[in-house]
């Protein structure tokens, strides 16, 4: 094997962990804005309406603080403002549509396919964890 080839291996294996870093943080934003989904849907709260804010203090979050899990892990799941934890829900819902888009790209391809099967992966984790919060509020 000829170390040009090597190189160009190493290349395309470094290109295709990119794009799934890429697909990874974009899995996890929409899934960050399904969170917002997930808490205002079942409130009747319209989605676009407001900016994010602390579910404690209601301070409105800065662009700073709404990295998908970056901002949990450096914040140490603590609001800046009122020091109250957030949720790890947040992250873990953030955390699967990252795997979700990197998984469906993955075994699919890069196609209007994995598209589908990611929106579909979004469409059960909201329902799952409306049902999930519906049950819950229901025994307590
Ligand atoms: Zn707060």
């Amino acid at each position: 094997m000829s170390t040009t080839y090597i190189m160009l291996e190493i290349a395309i294996i470094l290109a295709r962990t990119l794009i799934e870093l890429i697909f990874f943080a974009i899995g996890a934003s929409v899934f960050s804005f399904l969170n917002v989904v997930i808490y205002r849907l079942p409130r009747h709260i319209q989605f676009s309406l407001g900016k994010s804010m602390c579910t404690s203090c209601g301070h409105s979050l800065a662009p700073n603080d709404l990295i998908p899990i970056v901002s949990w892990v450096r914040l140490k799941g603590k609001c800046r403002y009122c020091g109250e934890p957030i949720s790890a829900r947040y992250t873990i819902v953030e955390s699967i549509g990252g795997v979700s888009a990197v998984v469906c790209t993955l075994v699919l391809g890069i196609n209007i396919w994995a598209l589908i099967a990611f929106l579909i992966s979004g469409v059960v984790t909201v329902a799952a964890y409306i049902l999930y919060d519906k049950v819950k509020n229901k025994e307590s």
